[in-house]
């Protein structure tokens, strides 16, 4: 079944489907990104032009500074606690942070009040992280999950994800005569290689399907659920309804749930077939904000419209600090700030994929940007 050009990882997961059957789309997607050993996010540092992909904070200082100013007011407007939790999901190298910390540290009474907490899985990037806030001297604290880390009394939270649902195993289901059938992993009869599969069709509408989708479904219409992303927004929900407190998720994905196949790889800047390379390509799916809201406000939170990145950035005066930055720069440097900008906000660029959910707890004034309710 395996092949001598098989990756330790890809001979590891065809001897588990060998051994046990076709797994789901999250399993492989496990195996790929989180393998203790040959994991993509466990081994190697995937950022920046070198790596598969750049993420916003990689792009320009300004997303973590705007970013760091809306965590700034979000705590002022609680009325400037004497402590608060700053808890970033997924953090990377720790740029975003870094730039975040750079551009608050002089509000009076906020560094005194930080803690930092990164939930972060990668001991490769936990060591970035480290590297990238040492100089501002808050104190920091790593966890493997949100769960992980302690409530404090009267200590509320603020909470930062860019990029890190995403990442999260999803799992597909795709709808057929009867019922629905699962996506699966498997292998080709003839080839031995990786490829789809479909489950047993159930002729039961799977319980993670909306009841407002079910009645609208197509033959062939893939639906995708992502059970850790909905398992994360609940307890940051309760989180911030228990302590007070906002949460900023940005990431590329649709303001309401939608039938669709967004599962992909990326590598080398390029899209590249999902089940080639698991744990030499990032995996990512796009994520269903409205599921996250929906979660988040079952669990009792507020949510905002969801916005898109363009939009936020705008309401943060993104335009303003780049002027500002042009100011002291040269020509070279001047054409960056101006390729920056329009990469962060313009609509065929980032500006309109990317979306923005802001959350709070149910007795803290609305965050920054927090326009229209939804919820
Ligand atoms: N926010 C960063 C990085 C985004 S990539 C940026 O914008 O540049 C996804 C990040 O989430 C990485 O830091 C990865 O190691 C982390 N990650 C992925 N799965 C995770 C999980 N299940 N728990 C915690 N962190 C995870």
């Amino acid at each position: 079944m395996s092949s001598a050009t098989d990756s330790p990882l890809l001979a590891h997961i065809k001897r588990r489907i060998n051994v046990s059957g076709p797994i789901t789309i999250a399993d492989f997607m496990t195996e790929a990104l989180a393998h203790p050993e040959h994991g993509y996010y466990r081994k190697q540092d995937p950022f920046g032009r070198a790596g598969d992909f750049i993420t916003a904070p990689e792009v320009s200082q300004m997303f973590g500074e705007l970013i760091g100013l809306w965590a700034a007011v979000t705590w002022q407007q609680m009325g400037s606690p004497p402590k608060i939790d700053l808890i970033e999901l997924g953090p990377g190298r720790g740029t975003l942070m870094s730039d975040a910390l750079r551009a608050v540290r002089n509000v009076p009474g906020i560094g005194d009040a930080l803690t930092v907490r990164f939930v972060e899985t990668s001991p490769v990037l936990r060591t970035h992280q480290q590297t990238s806030i040492m100089a501002y001297g808050i104190p920091a604290t790593w966890h493997e999950t949100f769960d992980d880390i302690p409530t404090r009394a009267n200590v509320p939270a603020i909470v930062i994800g860019n990029e890190f649902f995403d990442a999260l195993p999803i799992r597909q289901f795709e709808r057929g005569e009867k019922g629905w059938a699962e996506r699966l992993v498997g292998l080709d009869a003839k080839t031995g290689e990786l490829g789809f599969v479909r489950g047993a069709e159930t002729p039961i509408t799977d319980a993670l399907i909306p009841v407002t989708m079910r009645g609208a479904a197509k033959k062939g219409d893939i639906f995708e659920s992502c059970a850790p992303a909905i398992a994360i927004a609940d307890q940051i929900a309760r989180r911030l309804n228990e302590t007070g407190g906002g949460a900023l998720f940005i990431d590329y994905g649709h303001p309401g749930s939608a039938f669709g196949d967004t599962f992909q790889a990326l590598k080398g800047h390029e899209y590249h077939p999902v089940l080639s390379d698991p744990g030499d390509a990032d995996l990512t799916a796009h994520v269903d904000f409205a599921a996250i809201g929906r979660a988040m406000n079952e669990a009792g939170a507020r949510t905002g419209a969801v916005l898109t990145q363009g939009t936020f950035l705008r309401m943060l005066g993104i335009e303003q600090r780049a002027e500002h930055l042009k100011t002291s720069a040269d020509d070279t440097q001047k054409t960056a700030i101006d390729q920056a900008l329009s990469r962060l906000i313009d609509a065929d660029q980032m500006g309109t994929l990317f979306k923005v959910l802001i959350a709070y707890g149910r007795d803290t004034t609305p965050p920054p940007c927090v326009s229209g309710v939804a919820g």
